[in-house]
């Protein structure tokens, strides 16, 4: 089995903490369980940056792809970066600029650098005036000339800027191509928009996308798990009977 998994929302609980990462070691204890097992092949798919996934996931033969996919850590340690950073770093430091000059003044927005796209969040602002600033927000990042293509993401109180190739469908694509043999089930879990993209892929490869939570609206998922906890619980199941069925694989 391949199986890509998400990870806010999906391992571990949403949290507006960028900087806050720190390893849990009951899920890298099961993770580690996961991949040493060889019937198994574990890729984390997730918006955050490599570094965080890093930081949070120190686990060894896991594949970690951060901010969609533009940066891979595959399972031997090699980091890919799927992107061509040098045109695209001036493109948001151009953007960035442009966003705090037009937050000057407008208290509850931050940026979030993430090196290869830019995320604002707005949760803390007013609400009368954050549908207005954030739609000018968008233009500023996408009337510009831009040597890398881009698209924007966005969500309540919430908008990310980001290389086209950012796409977890176009990443999962790309990791099963690269990554585990043609035979092995695809399996992938998420719990948002994004992750619908992958759920494509895994729909068109034969595979189990799984929803976690309620979604908001329709689904390419196949099967929905409540919540993160629920995950967990299902990965130990799969932890346990996939360590069965390697120490017997005839019985
Ligand atoms: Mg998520």
């Amino acid at each position: 089995m391949w199986l890509g998994l998400d990870y806010d929302g999906t391992l571990a609980p949403i949290s507006l903490e960028s900087g806050q990462a720190k390893a849990d070691p009951s899920l890298c204890s099961l993770l580690t369980g996961l991949v040493e097992n060889p019937l198994l092949r574990i890729a984390i798919v997730s918006g955050r940056p490599l570094s965080f996934l890093r930081a949070v996931l120190p686990v060894s033969g896991l594949t970690l792809a951060g901010v969609y996919g533009l940066e891979v850590q595959m399972p031997g340690g090699e980091r890919l970066l799927r992107v061509e950073s040098n045109l695209l770093r001036p493109q948001l430091r151009m953007i960035k600029s442009d966003w705090s000059l037009l937050f000057r003044g407008h208290p509850g927005y931050w940026v979030e650098d993430k090196e290869l796209a830019l995320a604002l969040h707005a949760d803390s602002a007013d609400p009368a005036e954050t549908a207005l600033l954030l739609s000018t927000a968008i233009s500023m990042a996408t009337d510009r000339p831009s040597p890398v293509p881009l698209r924007v993401y966005e969500g309540d109180r919430y908008l990310e800027v980001a290389p086209a190739a950012a796409h977890k469908g176009q990443t999962v694509q790309w990791l099963l191509d690269q990554d585990w043999s043609h035979e092995a089930l695809p399996v992938y879990v998420g719990d948002d928009a994004r992750d619908e993209e992958a759920f494509e892929v895994i729909r068109r490869r034969g595979g189990i996308p799984i929803l976690v939570g309620k979604g908001s609206g329709s689904t390419r998922a196949l099967a929905r798990l409540g919540s993160c906890e629920a995950v967990r619980t299902w990965l130990e199941i799969l932890c346990e009977a996939a360590s069965r069925r390697r120490k017997s694989p005839t019985s």
